[in-house]
């Protein structure tokens, strides 16, 4: 019997069968399909465990549909979308089945569901990982939005209790907010004042907490977009001393500086913010010594309206990068140090591992035949008119790459480049031992 499908490369091909990886390794038999990617370097699909969709609630600002077109322009095949800035938030099990219920059939790439840690939202965790979250996200300081609290250190404890028990991870978004409070203000509202108003301070301060919380509950803690290099070696003397703590840093901060952030403007308003040249020197340095896990996008778009006019304190906070990852990685990191190799790990493998979500990450027999096909070498440069998502923003246009998604698979299925599907074949992914 041939296989449904075989992508031929330049040392060795891949047979899918069933939506399968059903062999790897040269000349193999051929497929009702064949796809030419000699020439091409072939990858598993990239997982990327941070993104803000926004939809149920706000589509306007993202959507499934055209999220997911990006991200798999991007090389994606599996993400996990945050419990905020969706309306309702994923609090509940009701409000996971309206996620899931809004992603069906809109989806291009497949998805799994982070859960929402707010004050009081015991009983909601319980509910959540029933339905197969990946864990549970937490706010120390304000998050933007008044649907999703954010959580002090008593009420993040109680949550991490909850969530050891539960055999889950929480993630946190930490920056401690009395330090945040305690920064004088100028009132100045440009970006530079932005980027001073939320120091590294707040960071570490709020990683610290969250490590001796992690420590004393046991729980797993996942800290999302490190932007700087204290934090990562605050995470990593804990993860020396037995605590279960990964971290995650985002292409901004490896790419962008503060006076990047300057002359782009409100594309590249984040929190935490952009930093200076030694500290994104020093965030890839740890990526190089494997000090950072995983590289997360952060994907969280906002309307135009909201990204408009010059008080930087103003405009909505959030990067556009769901699309970019995978071709930034692989066009800066051999020059900080970091191979193609280790680049793909830690959007591949490592994502898939921490999130538990067996079949995805890697290429192997019995996995998914989630592939991506990039060719690499051929500079271009990022405009506009590439990006796939609603709102045509990001702070990486005009940046000149050298690699470039060329096809993605799911599951055998094109969904971007040459022969894709128009439908949307993206399913919810839930850990493996839900299943
Ligand atoms: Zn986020």
């Amino acid at each position: 019997m041939s296989a449904d499908l075989v992508v031929r490369g330049d040392a060795w091909d891949v047979a899918v069968e069933d939506g399968l990886v059903a062999a790897v390794g040269p000349e193999l038999p051929g497929g009702r399909e064949e796809v030419d990617a000699r020439g091409l370097v072939v990858l598993p699909g990239m997982v990327d465990g941070h993104v803000h969709l926004d939809d149920p609630g706000r589509a306007g600002w993202e959507g499934w549909d055209t999220g997911t077109a990006a991200l798999a322009a991007g090389g994606v095949t599996c993400c996990a979308d945050m419990p905020l800035n969706s309306v309702p938030a994923t609090l509940d099990g009701a409000s996971f089945d309206a996620k899931v219920a809004a992603a069906r059939g809109r989806a291009r790439i497949d998805f799994a569901l982070w859960g929402g840690l707010v004050p009081g939202n015991l009983e909601g965790m319980d509910e959540l990982a029933g339905r197969g979250v990946v864990g549970f996200k937490a706010f120390m300081s304000p998050s933007g939005v008044p649907e999703f609290a954010h959580v002090d250190p008593d009420a993040l404890g109680r949550g991490m209790e909850r969530a050891a028990a539960l055999g889950l991870p929480v993630a946190v978004h930490a920056e401690d907010p009395a330090v945040l409070d305690a920064v004088p203000r100028g009132g100045g509202r440009t970006m530079r004042d932005w980027c001073a108003s939320r120091p590294v301070a707040a960071e570490t301060s709020a990683v610290r907490t969250v490590l001796e919380l992690a420590r004393a509950t046991r729980c797993a803690v996942h800290l999302v977009h490190l932007s700087s290099p204290e934090a990562v070696d605050l995470v990593r003397a804990a993860r020396v001393a037995g605590v279960d703590a990964s971290c995650e840093t985002c292409p901004h901060y490896l790419v962008l500086t503060r006076d990047d952030a300057s002359r782009i403007g409100a594309a590249a308003k984040c929190a935490p913010p952009l930093r200076s040249v030694a500290d994104q020197m020093g965030l890839w340095q740890r990526v190089a010594r494997g000090d950072i896990d995983l590289v997360g996008s952060d994907h969280s778009p906002g309307p135009p309206e909201l990204k408009r006019g010059d008080d930087m304190f103003a405009v909505w906070g959030g990067i556009s990068g769901a699309q970019t990852t995978l071709p930034l990685m692989l066009t800066h990191g051999p020059s900080n140090g970091v191979t193609h190799a280790h680049g793909v790990e830690m959007l591949a493998a490592a994502p898939a591992r921490r999130l538990d979500l067996a079949g995805k990450g890697e290429i192997r027999p019995g996995a998914d035949a989630d592939l991506t096909l990039v060719d690499v070498g051929r500079p271009w440069v990022l405009g506009e008119g590439d990006l796939r998502y609603r709102h045509r923003v990001s702070p990486f246009v005009g940046m000149t790459l050298t690699a470039r998604v060329v096809r993605t698979i799911l599951r055998g299925i094109t969904v971007f480049g040459e022969g894709a599907t128009d439908a949307a074949p993206g399913r919810l992914v839930t850990p493996a031992w839900v299943a």
